[in-house]
């Protein structure tokens, strides 16, 4: 029997980073993975090719609506070969997974393809694909199985017509009408890559506004942008029922006023959220709790009810985020290796990928409000940016809240071009405590989105923007 001082069972971001850092800091490691690719739902069909068609049908849009006013000219029709376009997403997706093996070679981690169930806390059964059963000797196992699409229970997700994240990576023709089920960040950035590449698409959001966790301004210029783009919203709303008709998929909902409302596309987009996954993983037998919504039990140091068992990333409490969940990772092999590692939940950013896109780091306005907190709040539009009028991105503002006495960065709050990236700076100002003040003063290259960064620090401090 093969024994080991760490079995991570799930090779999703947080499995394969708390592999990585497992081998690194001399641990004798093993990560089982159920299917034949390395990466989990991130890298095979999450943020990777998620982001992937995101860009391929950015270029598309831009090709068709913009390239003429910038004296561009293209002879003849510009058209999507969708096949070709999945196609690139998924060499993609190849090239990407084949690199984790590449890193679990090098940091001499045995991967083992096959389910992974809890003989008891210390054996890990692996049950793989020819029906034979090896097991695992392990005197640490981390869970990182994971999460799947949610769903609603009167929705029967056919996976044609019907169909969630999973099947809209790769469908094989453009939808006429996509209904949205979903406001949230998946359903936005799926619905905006049908919707460029030509698709009508329709949200139905149960929620009175898009992106609900993030600050409320964010929500509102998000909605305004993808309404001039001619997504429809339709938020307040209860959808009820989601029925397919041969090649129709029709789905009523009741409007804010109780008043039934019916939306008919060709395929339906069920995005409303993710569950925790545990499902074949036995728990029980290791004596590791599962709450009533289905995720692992753990403490503030990742460890479940059996000592020498962890849990990380989708399938325990928190953001559902790669980065989240490589965070958990490292803290958890730092953890068995006796060392003190922490967390700074708080520092977490989240991003919408749509373009404009939606970064946010900190406390909401909301949560400020809500918790009493006397504040400041700094906005600054990108259109008074010149880089943002060079490239004609002219769309949103980065608005920064500080604590109205001590001027500390409380929260960053942005919607723009490259604004995935510019969070980092807000990261790592708060990281160290940063004021706004600080921020203001520091020297952000010309001209850079950045400075829309810098102008709202300068706005939150003293209320002196130089370029407004
Ligand atoms: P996962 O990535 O879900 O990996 C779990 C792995 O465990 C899977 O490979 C699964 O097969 C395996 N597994 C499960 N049970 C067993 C078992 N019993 N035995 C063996 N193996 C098992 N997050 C971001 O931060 N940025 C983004 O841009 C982003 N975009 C996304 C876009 C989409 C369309 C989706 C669906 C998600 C996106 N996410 C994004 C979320 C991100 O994918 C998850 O937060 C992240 O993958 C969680 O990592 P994880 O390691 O916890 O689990």
């Amino acid at each position: 029997m093969s024994q080991y001082d760490v079995v991570v069972i799930g090779s999703g971001p947080g499995g394969y980073v708390a592999a990585i850092r497992c081998a690194q800091l001399g641990m004798k490691t093993a990560i089982v993975e159920k299917y034949a690719t390395l990466g989990g739902t991130c890298l095979n069909v999450g943020c990777i090719p998620s982001k992937a068609l995101l860009d391929s049908s950015h270029h598309y849009e831009d090709a068709v609506k913009h390239f003429e006013e910038h004296g561009i000219e293209i002879p003849g029709d510009i058209k999507v070969n969708l096949e070709k376009m999945i196609g690139r997403k998924q060499a993609v997706v190849d090239q990407t997974t084949k690199g984790i093996e590449f890193l679990m070679n090098k940091n001499k981690i045995d991967v083992h393809q096959g389910i992974g169930s809890f003989k008891d806390a210390t054996h890990v059964n692996v049950l793989k694909t020819d029906g034979t059963t090896e097991t695992l000797e392990a005197k640490n196992t981390i869970i990182a199985t994971g999460s799947k699409p949610a769903s609603l229970p009167f929705i029967k997700v056919d996976k044609e017509r019907i169909i969630t994240s999973t099947e809209a990576l790769k469908l094989k023709e453009i939808p006429k009408h996509m209904i949205v089920i979903g406001g949230g960040v998946i359903g936005l950035e799926l619905g905006q890559v049908y919707k460029r590449l030509g698709a009508d698409v329709t949200v139905v959001e149960y929620m009175d506004r898009i992106v609900p966790g993030m600050d409320g301004a964010l929500s509102k210029e998000l909605m305004k942008v993808l309404k001039k783009q001619k997504v429809k919203f339709n938020l307040s709303h209860k959808v009820k029922s989601v029925e397919r008709k041969g090649d129709q998929v029709i789905v009523k909902a009741d409007d804010k006023k109780g008043q039934e409302v019916e939306f008919v596309g060709d395929y339906c987009l069920v995005s409303v959220g993710r569950r925790p996954y545990t499902d074949g993983l036995n728990a029980g037998a290791a004596g590791v709790n599962v709450d009533e919504r289905g995720r692992v039990e753990v403490n503030s140091h990742l460890q479940t009810s059996a000592s020498n068992i962890y849990a990380i990333g989708d399938v325990v409490k928190g953001a559902m985020l790669a980065h989240k969940a490589e965070e958990e990772g490292t803290m958890v092999a730092e953890i068995l290796a006796g060392q003190k590692p922490h967390i700074d939940y708080n520092l977490i950013p989240g991003v919408v990928y749509t373009w404009p896109e939606v970064a946010a780091v900190g406390k909401t306005e909301e949560e400020l409000k809500e918790s009493g907190v006397a504040y400041k709040v700094g906005q600054f539009p990108m259109r008074a940016l010149g880089r943002a009028r060079a490239s004609m991105d002219i769309d949103g503002f980065v608005k920064i809240l500080a604590d109205a006495s001590t001027d500390e960065i409380l929260g960053v709050h942005m919607i723009g071009a490259r604004c995935a990236d510019l969070i980092t700076e807000a990261v790592t100002a708060m990281e160290f405590r940063a004021s706004a003040e600080d921020l203001s003063r520091m020297s952000h290259a010309h001209p850079t989105y950045a400075e829309a960064v810098k102008e709202a620090a300068l706005a939150a401090t003293d209320n002196r923007p130089l370029h407004i």
